[in-house]
This record gives C-alpha cells, structure tokens and sequence, in this order.
C-alpha cells in the first residue's frame, strides 16, 4: 500500500464459486481515485465483466460488494456496503446499499471489496476472518431465514463480533424480488440481488471483526468533522428525529395533508396519533441498535400490543409505517413490522 491510497488497501478478494478458488487482486490508485465510493467501483468492475448478454441467473454474473473510503473510520454510517449486480427484476444493473458493519468488518480483514462470480455445486457461504477467506458447506442453513442464518454462522464464531448477510428462502427460490439481509434488521433490497445469491447458491456472507484497518490522510480532523456531523444529525429538527425516529414527523405530515392514506384516496385518517414516533417509542419496548460508529436514533422494537404483541424487530422507519399503516389502511402499528 503507497500513502496516496488512504482510504484503502488497494486489495480486494476474487472468488470463484465453481471451483471454490478464492485469489487476491490489486486495485491501482488511479481506479480508487476515478471511482470513488463503493458504488462506484461497483458499476465500473460491472460494466468491465459482465457483457449486455449476460443473464442475472448466469454463471458469469457478478455480486460485486465494495466498501467506500470512509469504512471503518469515526464517520457516523461508514459502515455500510454497496452491492451492484444484475438484478432480476430488469436483467440490468443495479445498486443496493446497508447500514450495519458489514463494511467496516470487511475494512478491517484488509480488503475494499468482494467480486464473487460462477455458480457453486452445493449450498456455501464465504467466512472472512483474519484476513482470509473460505467458502463453508451451508446446505444445513438451507430453508432458515435471515435471523436464523445470521445467529447460527455468528454462534460459530464465538465471542468475535460478525457480520452476517444472507438469504432466506425466497432468495433459495430465486423469488424475483428477493433481499440480502444483515446485522439483524438492514436490507440490500433493489433488483432481487437475493436472488442473484440463490442462482449462485451462495446462502450468505459472514465477515469477523479484525484490526486491520487503513491509515486516514488527517484522522484528526475526520474524526472533528464526524463529530460535527453527528452533532447536527442530533440537534436537526429541534432534536426530535435523534429522539423519536423518522417517525417523529407523522403528526405534522398528517396535519399538512402529506401523510399517505388509503392509496391516497383521502386525508382524514384519525388513527395517525399511533403511528407517531411519540406514541411508538412510549408503548412499544425498545433497546439501541447502533450501527458502526453512529448511535442515532435505529432500535430494536418489541410490539407490546395488538394481535402481534411479542414480535421483535428493527423499528421501522418512516417509509415503513407510511407504506404498511395509513397507505394501505391498517390501523395496528404492531402490524407494520411483521
Ligand atoms: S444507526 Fe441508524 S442512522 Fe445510524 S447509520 Fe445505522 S441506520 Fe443510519
């Protein structure tokens, strides 16, 4: 690694999932430098390798995964990673982003990113610890869901922190709109990229925590700008985003006439109050759910009434209660979630 790559390792990982190699590469300065972020290393090795002929379910397809410059840094969401594929829903490119580690886990083995192509005999999934990967036997983790999948690969790591991406059984059946899901609540949902992950048969990525980090050109002051950054996030809108969600501004959307409802068919909806942040965060059990270096306002949440009392999920964001609640007129906010 030259100083002009801070940011980066200059090195990401091949693999190959028919015959199971798994090769290092190098990523020349000038590349980071064009393409900068993960998206846009993404679209680039994309374009470069993947011909207008080729099909989504094809073995010459790739799941190209990329970190961004400011993975593993003090930047609130440098934790998230950028997934570009061709997706089934178009058979054309596409790009879908999480939140949680995943990225800064990556950061930390060493590598910038993931291009995974050919299509693997069996169930597998790829182990990156310490610096090395592996493709695993996954056909015992055929037919769980994301959470199970997640905590059974992270049981086998122990007291190690992981992150766990994977598919569930639509992405197995390669249900067109499939979703990869992480760190217990964050979803690369565009183009049906589970899918992609089923036709390869590839149940998941598991990546361990390390030390390995890259060196920033001035941490001192990113680590200032940072906490700028997060200082504003608190603060904006008089706090209460930071206190309440996204969902802390259903009450005024409603009374402005913004608030989705019944198709759009209609404003007046009298069962707003129970899809507010307020309401939620005071009749709903919560805990924190941080994401790497940020611990704004996402929480676990454990619906406490209603039909679906005792469910636990991530708590939704505006979009979700919006699109689940008023849009399509249910008026349980327990059921948004489910
Ligand atoms: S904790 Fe919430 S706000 Fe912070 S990066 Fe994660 S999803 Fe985004």
């Amino acid at each position: 690694m030259t100083s002009s790559h801070f940011g980066y390792h200059g090195k990401i990982l091949r693999v190959n999932l028919s015959n199971g190699s798994i090769t290092e590469e190098v990523v020349d300065i000038s590349t980071l430098q064009q393409c900068l972020g993960g998206t846009g290393l993404g679209a680039k090795y994309l374009f470069e390798e993947v011909k207008p002929d080729v099909k989504w379910n094809s073995s010459d397809n790739r799941i190209i995964a990329f970190t961004g410059p400011l993975a593993g840094g003090p930047t609130p969401g440098s934790g998230t990673i950028s997934f570009v594929t061709r997706g089934p829903m178009t058979n054309m490119a596409g790009s879908a982003q999480a939140n949680g580690f995943f990225s800064a886990y990556l950061k930390s083995n060493g590598f910038d990113g993931l291009i995974i192509y050919g299509t693997s005999p069996d169930w597998v999934y790829l182990a990156i610890e310490a610096g090395r990967a592996e493709l695993r036997d996954a056909r015992f983790l055929q037919k769980k869901d994301t959470w199970e999948t997640e905590d059974i690969l992270s049981e086998q790591f122990k007291s190690k922190k992981a992150s766990v991406y994977s598919i569930g059984v639509a992405g197995e059946n390669l249900v067109k709109f499939a979703a990869l899901a992480g760190d217990k609540g964050h979803v690369v949902a565009h183009n049906g990229i589970g899918a992609v992950f089923g036709a390869k048969k590839l149940k998941g990525i598991a990546v361990v925590k390390d030390k390995l980090l890259p060196p920033f050109y001035d941490r001192k002051a990113l680590v200032e700008l940072s906490r700028a950054q997060f200082k504003y996030s608190k603060e904006v809108y008089g706090g209460a985003r930071a206190k309440w969600g996204t969902a802390a501004h259903v009450a005024a959307l409603y009374k402005s006439g913004q608030l989705p409802i019944k198709n759009l068919s209609t404003s007046v909806w009298p069962h707003y109050e129970k899809f507010t942040g307020q309401y939620i965060r005071a009749h709903f059990e919560h805990k924190p759910k941080p994401c790497w270096a940020c611990s704004l306002h996402c929480k676990y949440m454990k619906v406490t009434e209603g039909p679906y009392a005792g469910f636990e999920a991530e708590e939704p964001e505006y979009e979700n209660l919006a699109g689940f609640g008023p849009l399509v007129g249910n008026t349980d906010p327990g059921a948004t979630v489910v």
